[in-house]
């Protein structure tokens, strides 16, 4: 990623999800959009989106994906279809100077790729994706690639918010970047 002038996108989706087999992995959609704009330099936050996602394969969510992601019936029965949300969330960034996104795993950037092919949705992105998770196990002295939490543990931080809540699993990602896009050395020395 080119870490000069301009912002990075941090992403984090939630999606239908089961834990029985019932929903095929290509069926899983997205409910939640949690995106933090960070900028270059100073890492620090400039702005953020945030919405649910209306699914239309499996509309009813699995009582194991609300017990997951917290995220109700209610909250995604209130929102808007994908292409509405897309259309916003492509009209916020495309109000900043963006070099870069990332997220937690691939998991997200096949996501999108699923979700933008089913509803023939243009894709959001001019800029090249980040694995942070490899990025964080790259630069440090870590044998295998870890989770969210995992990682913030070992960076001595403790999750903030929710996890598996879109929006507070960036806001986490967002303070590991400088573990991974700055000079912060993790305080353990070996895993
Ligand atoms: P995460 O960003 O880790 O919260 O995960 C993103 C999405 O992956 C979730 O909203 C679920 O759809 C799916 N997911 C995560 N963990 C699991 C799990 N243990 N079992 C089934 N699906 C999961
Ligand atoms: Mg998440």
């Amino acid at each position: 990623m080119n870490t000069g002038r301009g912002c990075v996108l941090v992403l984090d989706l939630e999606a239908t999800c089961c834990d029985d087999g019932s929903m095929a992995r290509a069926e899983m959609e997205i409910i939640e959009i949690g995106a933090v704009m960070v900028e270059c330099v100073t890492l620090h936050t400039l702005d953020e989106f945030q919405a649910f996602i209306r699914p239309v394969r499996h509309p009813c969510l699995t009582d194991f994906c609300t017990r997951l992601t917290s995220i109700q019936q209610a909250d995604v029965d209130a929102a808007d279809g994908y292409p509405a949300v897309l259309e916003a969330f492509s009209a916020w960034i495309d109000r900043h100077h963006v070099v870069g996104w990332g997220s937690w795993g691939r998991y997200d950037l096949h996501q999108f790729e699923y979700d933008c092919g089913f509803h023939q949705v243009p894709w959001p992105f001019d800029f090249e994706h980040t694995n942070f998770k490899k990025v964080f196990t790259d630069r440090h002295p870590i044998k295998k690639r870890v989770g969210l939490g995992t990682a913030l543990t070992m960076a001595g931080l403790g999750f903030d918010g929710t996890p598996h809540r879109g929006i507070d699993d960036a806001r986490n990602i967002v303070r590991l970047l400088p573990f991974l896009l700055g000079d912060a050395v993790l305080p353990l020395p070996r895993f």
